[in-house]
């Protein structure tokens, strides 16, 4: 929604220190939270790192005027919202990183299953890999392409940093139903560390849980589990549903892909070359190198 006259009242940016009087933090869930709590290191599957979400509410919390941003001026919020999300789309190509750890620990499970050298095996690792790099390649695209603002700081490309939001809205979700396609539904049916620790199961699973021979049961186990827990615990939440949604819905990108796309020039071009408009080669040059300079021009207010 674009804020309106009316709407001046939450037309409000400003910067508070995260413990200022007046702000409560209540605690989120997220999927799995609780195996962190239960002891041992393998049913959370990542020991080592998880996120966490608070509901943050605000209640006459004070900010100074020298913090205060914006204060009722409609006018220049859409503005600010465009270009801080130019930054924030941009920025979630760190999802090709955690992208790069679930394509290894696919590869990992299919070697320990024996089975990497397989065809199909080979070709899925790729098709990961191919959606992950799509990512990385429109957000770093997006900055090589950005242009430098009178404050000298950098905007990334507007169209860029949108469609690669975008495609982390989806590719991620695909690169996940590919990882688990690879690790078996094992990694849903395992039992737990307490049973791999059990005097009398732990044997039990350790002999029938065994893949390849040279390969540690327990370490097959760990894998599984990481997968688990980055397409279905607590790191799927920032994996999957916080690229869905962080920095906007889908269709907030499919919105600013729509303001930015030029259909208008596109379809100027395809009709001069299909013959159809009277349009001349200059005048199309010119309304090329009209967009391309407004396009790559830097920002001046
Ligand atoms: C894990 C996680 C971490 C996050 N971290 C942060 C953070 O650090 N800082 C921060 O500011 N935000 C954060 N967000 C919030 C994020 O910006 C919002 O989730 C996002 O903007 C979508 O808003 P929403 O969740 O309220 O969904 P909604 O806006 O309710 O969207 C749900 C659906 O309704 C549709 N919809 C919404 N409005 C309309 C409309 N007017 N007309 C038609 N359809 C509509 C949407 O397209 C979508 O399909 C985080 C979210 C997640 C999930």
């Amino acid at each position: 929604m674009r804020l309106e006259a009316a709407d001046k009242d939450y037309a409000i940016v400003g910067a508070i220190p995260v413990d200022a009087a007046g702000i409560t933090y209540i605690y989120g869930r997220q999927s799995c939270d609780t195996r962190s709590t239960e002891g041992g290191d393998i049913d959370a599957g990542n020991a080592q790192f998880a996120g966490q979400e608070a509901m943050i509410i605000f209640e006459d919390v004070f900010i100074p005027n020298e913090h205060v941003f914006l204060d009722g001026e409609v006018e220049f919020a859409s503005t600010l919202v465009e270009r801080f999300t130019c930054y924030h789309r941009r920025s979630y190509v760190c999802k090709t990183g955690v992208g790069d750890v679930l394509i290894g620990a696919a590869a990992t499970i299919a070697d320990y299953n024996g089975v990497e050298r397989a065809s199909h095996i080979r070709d899925k690792l790729v098709e990961m890999t191919h959606l992950n790099e799509t990512i990385y390649g429109t957000g770093i695209a997006a900055s090589h392409q950005g242009i430098k603002m009178k404050s000298g700081a950098f905007l990334p490309d507007e169209m860029l940093a949108n469609v690669c939001k975008h495609h982390v809205t989806r590719l991620p979700y695909e690169i996940g139903r590919l990882a688990q396609d690879l690790a078996g539904g094992l990694m849903v049916t395992l039992p737990s560390e307490r049973e791999l620790r059990h005097e009398k199961i732990g044997p039990m699973i350790e002999k029938y849980l065994k893949g390849r021979a040279e390969i540690a049961t327990e370490d097959r186990i760990r894998i599984l589990r990481l997968v688990e827990n980055m397409t279905l615990g607590r790191n799927a939440v920032g994996y999957l549903t916080e690229s869905m949604h962080g920095a906007g819905s889908p269709q907030a990108q499919r919105i600013q892909i729509a303001r930015s796309m030029q259909i208008e020039l596109k379809k100027e071009l395809a009709k001069a070359l299909a013959g159809i408009s009277s349009t001349t080669r200059a005048e199309i040059e010119n309304d090329l190198s009209t967009y391309m300079a407004r396009v790559f021009a830097p920002v001046t207010n």
